[in-house]
């Protein structure tokens, strides 16, 4: 039986986003630049992170607790071995919905039949420009779009829902809206135009680097007729604009612009098994060391249970109005997006 439960803020706790991994295969300026994530950067070694066994376990509780919807992340989540393993035991659990996926695709077109036949319904793309040599400045790994777009094909082939992310900044890839528009209409996928986020401290967030939705829409409106949609369900993050002359949409993560944190139901486990209630909240709670040092499942459901109606975090909404927030910072391809 699912028992609710809601913050003090009284949003329930519907989606929970698991990273499998802080590894990752690309250096995304805006968030693994190369500087900060050299060779010599320490990971997580591997008896730090929650195993197959020990992430069920707790997706288990969270579904009991409310959760509908679960997102794989990372770093990049196909570089955890066997992640079809993970989605095939997570989709055994009564009452979850939905499970997708984040990836930069580049493992995508070797693993996309298996996470579909474990049970993967959705999965989003990270892709930023079609652009080559442009592509390979932003991935810091002068990786192509190739393994990329194979990926997408892979997708499309075994019907996995498909969505691609595109994180605009400025002066960087702002070049690249309508050839990702035009793309992504045509292959009939979603595209969705993400703001540059001040997660994290080492990608050298400046606001003057945010082009906002705002912007986006103004560049879209020239080349393209577009109607906002109405939200489909709460909590929906992206808002969407359907294409007149097409049953396609596009749409926009407005972080940073129009803050969403009144309908924000996402609670995010960590590849080291903390648990975070806001992207920009580095204080996590760690459910591995209590799970390893013996708590039930009652104990866990309980702590789950504090950890959520304690929550008061609205960090976008408040970022123009708090100057001196002195939360710890997280970074991206920690808590995984
Ligand atoms: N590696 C996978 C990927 O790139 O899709 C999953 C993890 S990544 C951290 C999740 C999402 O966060 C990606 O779509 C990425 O583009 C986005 N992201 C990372 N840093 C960001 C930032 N500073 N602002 C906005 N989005 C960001
Ligand atoms: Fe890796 Fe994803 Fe971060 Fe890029 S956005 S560095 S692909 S974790
Ligand atoms: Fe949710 Fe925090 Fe983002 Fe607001 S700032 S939408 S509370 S993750």
């Amino acid at each position: 039986m699912k028992t609710m439960i809601t913050d003090k803020w009284n949003r329930p706790l519907h989606d929970l986003r698991i990273s499998v991994t802080d590894r990752c295969n690309f250096r995304c300026q805006y968030c693994m630049p190369t500087d900060q994530f050299g060779p010599n950067f320490v990971f997580l070694p591997r008896e730090a992170l929650l195993t197959f066994e020990e992430i069920e376990r707790l997706a288990t509780i969270f579904v009991g607790l409310g959760v509908t919807k679960i997102r794989l992340t990372g770093g990049e989540p196909l570089l955890r071995k066997d992640l079809p393993g993970l989605v095939e035991k997570l989709s055994s659990i009564e009452g979850l919905e939905d499970i997708g996926l984040t990836t930069n695709g580049v493992l995508l077109a070797k693993l996309a039949a298996d996470l579909k036949k474990a049970g993967l319904k959705r999965v989003n793309i990270s892709l930023d420009s079609l652009n080559d040599e442009l592509f390979g400045k932003i991935n810091g790994r002068n990786i192509g779009t190739k393994p990329v777009l194979d990926g997408i094909a892979a997708a499309k082939a075994v019907d996995l829902g498909i969505k691609i992310n595109m994180v605009v900044k400025k002066g960087v890839n702002d070049s690249e809206i309508i050839p990702m528009a035009e793309f992504c209409k045509k292959e009939g996928i979603q595209l969705r135009f993400i703001e540059f986020m001040d997660v994290g401290s080492t990608n050298g967030w400046k606001m003057d680097d945010v082009v906002t939705k705002k912007e986006i829409y103004e560049i879209l409106k020239r080349h393209f007729k577009l109607q906002a949609l109405e939200p489909t369900y709460f909590g929906e993050v992206a808002k969407l604009y359907q294409y007149t002359d097409s049953n396609m949409s596009v749409g926009f993560i407005t972080s940073v612009s129009e803050a969403f944190c009144g309908s924000c139901t996402r609670a995010r486990l960590s590849a080291s098994g903390q648990i975070y209630t806001c992207l920009f909240n580095g204080n996590g709670h760690n459910l591995r060391d209590f799970m390893r040092n013996g708590a039930t499942d009652e104990q866990l459901r309980h702590r789950i249970m504090d950890i959520w109606s304690q929550r008061t975090d609205r960090y976008s909404e408040e970022r123009k109005t708090v100057t001196t927030h002195s939360l710890p910072k997280i970074e991206m391809s920690f808590i995984g997006g």
